[in-house]
């Protein structure tokens, strides 16, 4: 098996270890083997008929789901009895084995490699994404006619993929014959890398400007890496000139990344640039109920709100704190209340509040940066020099923060509206000015290093 493969079945056991106990995980999940992967089959192996049967009643969506996740579409996965593979020692992964994407616009097949069950209908709309959702829908309706390049920006399981990948789903289902490209930015890098390797740059550049609409996920990858950026610039020229569609994600915005070519930030500036924040306990509460419908499982609707108001930081720990409630009521047949969620889920719910920002933090790094005092940002001097970074640290806050404008307000004492106009007043000079897109860069940076200092 090439590496990639191994990498597909090492990922999604990744993503099981998160979900499922360490017992259940080392039980159930440990004692496969991955014989097999080819195109979108993947052969799995267990060494009895006992697990086959028992994995098969109680893991497979499971597995299915985490498989799909990590490769991006959904495989085809048969589970077999093999005792034999057991004995014998697992295969290493070639290392330089070529990485073969999926083929495109041939035959029957679908022209895309799209996980089907990121669809605009899946995706649930509240504040904080809905600026993002309406520009995703106008390029999905008129491809290369309102937003190009298409750039979607936001931190990690806020559902960059999910919304990209709705894109495609919905030009595939409007016109089949369309020839769509999903691919993560790091699996453009390592085929590059294979067709500098192997002599076949042409055919990658042909591959990549025949195609009608490009979507490369995580090109924060691009960043720092000069060659791959100039052979990117290409094919994006030319797949702009042709009017074909590009959609782009990445955690950090274009001017954010500091080892990207100027020519390419400006690029990436012609579309729209969107982003996708935190969501509200409501828009939380609202994908969970979808997923756990979406799912079929069964989970209380207080288990699920206390769920979504314990996990703010990402909607990937979300659905993975909803898995494994679930698969804990469907194994054991026990009601499960509160102080059972907290003690099943202890090590994710650590983690979160690790994660949780805080306002005062906020507060305090932005202070320090300024020189000036936690009292001034506080307080009522209305003198510039105070007034403004008072406006940043307030921008920061909501920004950086799930809470809502009157919370920060009240952690300013300020009124809610207050907050709101300062975190307009910054979020629009900072789309002029460099200088502030690096500062606030700067300060992002610190204000997460401080939380995290805060909770060791
Ligand atoms: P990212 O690419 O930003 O890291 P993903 O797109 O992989 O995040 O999203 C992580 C998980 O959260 C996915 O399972 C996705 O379906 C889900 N998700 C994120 N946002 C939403 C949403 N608004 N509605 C429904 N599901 C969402
Ligand atoms: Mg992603």
């Amino acid at each position: 098996m090439n590496s990639k493969s191994i990498n597909i079945w090492d990922d999604a056991c990744k993503q099981l270890r998160g979900i499922l106990s360490s017992d259940i995980y080392d039980r159930w999940i440990a004692v496969i083997q991955c014989l097999e992967i080819s195109g979108s089959n993947m052969r799995l192996a267990v060494a009895n008929d006992f697990y086959k049967d028992w994995l098969e009643e109680n893991y497979f969506p499971m597995i299915r789901k985490a498989v799909m996740v990590v490769s991006g579409q959904e495989m085809e996965i048969s589970l077999t009895v093999d005792s034999s593979c057991f004995d014998t020692p697992k295969e290493e992964p070639e290392p330089h084995a070529p990485i073969s994407l999926p083929t495109l616009g041939r035959g029957k097949k679908p022209a895309h490699n799209l996980n089907k069950n990121y669809t605009f209908d899946s995706f649930v709309v509240g504040p904080s994404n809905q600026f993002a959702h309406a520009a995703a829908m106008a390029a999905a309706s008129s491809p290369s006619r309102t937003y190009n390049p298409l750039f979607i920006y936001g931190g990690v399981g806020l559902g960059k993929t999910h919304l990209m990948q709705a894109i495609g789903n919905h030009v595939a289902a409007k016109k089949p014959r369309a020839k769509i490209c999903y691919i993560n930015c790091e699996t453009f890098t390592n085929e590059y890398i294979d067709a500098l390797q192997n002599n076949s740059v042409s055919a990658f550049r042909k591959k990549y400007r025949k195609i009608d609409m490009l979507m490369i996920d995580d090109i924060q990858f691009l960043d720092g890496k000069a060659r791959l950026q100039e052979e990117f610039f290409h094919t994006f020229n030319s797949l702009f000139e042709s009017h074909k569609q590009i959609v782009l994600t990445s955690d950090r915005t274009p001017s954010e990344m500091a080892g990207l070519a100027p020519r390419l930030i400006s690029r990436f500036e012609w579309g729209l640039i969107t982003e996708l924040g935190k969501p509200d306990v409501e828009t939380r509460t609202a994908i969970l109920r979808k997923k756990a419908e979406l799912l079929n499982l069964h989970v209380d609707h207080d288990l699920i709100d206390y769920l979504a108001e314990r996990i703010s930081s990402n909607i990937r720990s979300l659905e993975g704190a909803l898995i494994r409630v679930a698969t804990y009521i469907s194994l054991t047949n026990q009601h499960v209340d509160v102080a059972k969620v907290e003690e099943l889920l202890h090590d994710l719910l650590d983690k979160e509040s690790k994660a949780t920002i805080n306002v005062e933090t906020i507060q305090r790094t932005v202070a320090e940066h300024f020189d000036l005092r936690h009292s001034d940002i506080l307080g009522k001097k209305r003198s510039r020099d105070i007034a403004w970074p008072r406006q940043i640290a307030m921008h920061l806050s909501r920004t950086m923060t799930s809470q809502s404008f009157p919370v920060i307000g009240e952690a300013f004492s300020r009124n809610h509206a207050t907050i709101l106009y300062a975190n307009e007043q910054v979020a629009t000079k900072a789309k002029e000015d460099r200088a502030l897109q690096q500062t606030l860069a700067i300060l992002k940076d610190k204000v997460n290093k401080n939380c995290a200092k805060a909770v060791q």
